[in-house]
């Protein structure tokens, strides 16, 4: 099983959105796919249409070992499973924190289902949390997903730092599969000067790591991600291009 994190260390900058459409393309290619909501907003949860119920394990029992973790996933669809959240998560700050090893707790939990699924995209928090360093732990690969503009430019650079600390611990040995540029403007063929700069900075920060094709603004996303179907059943493929590019670099580096 290949842990797929998408991670970008400020609100609004599209891990969410990444994770859901990547992870539903992936499966529908025959893929299975295990969804995480690292994230005590539970958006993704949310997104996935599921309903945590009163009693019903979450990621937060799962990272405390309270549950082997194969309770704590639940399918969703065709090839997608999810271990889900909802914003008790926050109670695992404490118990990451505490353990003295948090960057590995979601590393080693999942070993226990890595024969089951092919990938797992593991949706983090914008906090500089706990969560997020156990989400960035656990991960093979990272995308950074950050908005076209000035934002966007300081999630990338705070992103980066934190995945060097890791890095530099020996906590993180993955690579960083791409910076996904997130809500580029167009008016007509003309890129919108704050999206064109912004990018252009993204690319002198990355250095060896790529800027993917950009996620183009467009409301076509959150109606895909509200209907449960994909950019092209929409009759939007070409906004695909981002998604279709990750999984031919996870395809060859599988
Ligand atoms: P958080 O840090 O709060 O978890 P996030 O990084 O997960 O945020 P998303 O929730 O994925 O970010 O996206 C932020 C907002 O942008 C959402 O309201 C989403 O509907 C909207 N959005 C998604 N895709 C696009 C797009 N292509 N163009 C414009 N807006 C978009
Ligand atoms: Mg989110």
């Amino acid at each position: 099983m290949l842990i797929l994190t998408c991670a970008s260390l400020s609100g609004g900058q599209g891990k969410t959105t990444v994770a859901i459409l990547l992870g539903r393309m992936l499966a529908q290619t025959g893929q299975r796919v295990l969804m995480i909501d690292a994230d005590p907003q539970a958006n993704l949860t949310f997104y996935l249409g599921h309903e945590v119920q009163q009693n019903q394990p979450t990621l937060l029992e799962v990272l405390k070992k309270q549950i082997n973790t194969e309770d704590g996933i639940y399918e969703i669809g065709e090839n997608l499973w999810l271990i889900p959240a909802d914003d008790g998560l926050d109670n695992a700050q404490e118990f990451l924190s505490g353990s003295g090893m948090g960057a590995i707790v979601l590393s080693k939990r999942l070993k226990e289902v890595s024969d089951l699924f092919q990938y797992c995209i593991v949706d983090a928090p914008p906090q500089r949390s706990q969560i997020c360093l156990t989400s960035l732990g656990a991960a093979d690969h990272i995308i950074i997903p950050v908005e076209a503009s000035s934002k966007g430019v300081n999630s990338l650079i705070r992103t980066l730092s934190l995945v060097e600390e890791l890095q530099e611990i020996d906590a993180f040995s993955g690579i960083v599969l791409g910076i996904l540029p997130f809500r580029d403007k167009w008016v007509g063929n003309n890129q919108v000067a704050q999206s064109k700069a912004s990018i252009s900075a993204m690319r002198t920060i990355a250095e060896e790591i790529v800027v993917l094709p950009s996620i183009l603004e467009s409301e076509q996303f959150k109606k895909a991600i509200d209907k449960g179907v994909s950019l092209s059943s929409l009759g939007f493929e070409q906004l695909e291009t981002p998604f279709q590019q990750i999984i031919e670099r996870l395809q060859k580096n599988v």
